[in-house]
């Protein structure tokens, strides 16, 4: 069935009595922004462009694309009538923020990189691969890279140490760095899983994308929604846009699967007091993936993609 979206204003649909939840007319919202829209099939994906962007939506999906980039949205897009619907608090908190970054703000100078785990915890482990052996090579390759792109950067580790997770934003937050990145890899069932995604911090009000979903162990500690303000989320739209130049760099340059900017509180973004993301730069549970991040040739061409994704939000933030 071809569906008509017709351009009639901004419309909001109140159809839910949860706060934060109106529902935006696709259509309204692609005509005040300057976006085409045109005749879609119901059962396809639909796209919305301009001079410099594409979106790409399905119906009763929590997956969009900005620009050929997964993000994760809070709710399933949604037919309401003869208006396609997107949750306002995905447009506010996801999609214009990316968009329509902020400009004129504080210039990059030190960059607070974060290994994940260490000694006791090992971090994810699949046919003897343990993460934390190979966050923190990725850790000092990607520091040199930013150091030679003029960056001052921290380490959270610099040996096999363990180190509390509230304590390694707090360092970040001592030091004064502009970014905080956190880097980890991935564990998943065997052969299901690849690719890489980026975390950054939860709006609040909205529920993660990790809720029931298997995860480290102290990486995820807090499941609930309808969580208050938490001090990262001062962040919240210089957060998503990191994290979407980041994923954007990634799945451009690594040939793997895209599996999209994510929502987490994770301990480690949630006291940043600075733009904040988590990194799993792969899957060590994947055949291929696990090679490819034990080599060190491998975990240049990943920290040289991290490199372009912080130099590309530099400038979207400058400009
Ligand atoms: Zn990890």
């Amino acid at each position: 069935m071809l569906l008509c979206l017709q351009f009639n204003g901004w419309n909001i649909f109140a159809t839910s009595n949860e706060e934060g939840n109106d529902w935006v007319s696709l259509s309204g919202w692609a005509k005040a922004n300057d976006f085409k829209l045109g005749w879609v099939r119901e059962d396809e994906p639909f796209t919305l462009t301009n001079q410099s962007s594409t979106l790409l939506f399905k119906t009763d999906s929590q997956w969009a694309e900005i620009n050929g980039v997964k993000i994760w949205l809070r709710k399933p897009v949604s037919i309401e009538g003869r208006h396609v619907c997107v949750s306002s608090l995905d447009l506010n908190t996801s999609i214009e923020p990316i968009l329509f970054p902020q400009t004129n703000q504080v210039t990059i100078q030190t960059i607070c990189l974060d290994p994940g785990h260490g000694r006791q915890d090992t971090g994810g482990v699949s046919g003897g691969y343990e993460e934390k052996r190979y966050t923190l090579p990725l850790a000092e390759e990607l520091a040199g890279q930013l150091e030679a792109a003029g960056f001052k950067v921290i380490l959270t580790r610099t040996n096999d140490t363990f180190v509390e997770l509230e304590d390694r934003p707090a360092l970040a937050n001592r030091q004064k760095a502009n970014l905080f990145i956190s880097l980890h890899f991935n564990i998943g069932p065997p052969g299901e899983a690849r690719g890489v995604e980026v975390y950054c911090l939860t709006p609040p009000k909205a529920s993660s994308t990790n809720v029931g979903r298997w995860g480290h162990i102290g990486e995820i500690s807090e499941w609930g929604v309808n969580t208050g303000f938490l001090p990262g989320n001062r962040f919240d739209n210089r957060n998503v846009l990191l994290a979407y130049d980041l994923q954007k760099t990634l799945v451009k340059n690594l040939t793997t699967e895209d599996r999209g900017v994510r929502r987490a509180r994770f301990a480690v973004l949630r006291t940043a007091e600075m733009p904040a993301v988590l990194i799993e730069g792969g899957f060590l549970s994947d055949s291929v993936e696990q090679k490819e991040i034990a080599d060190p040739k491998y975990r240049a061409h990943l920290a040289a993609a991290i490199v372009q994704g912080v130099l590309a939000y530099q400038r979207a933030v400058k400009s």
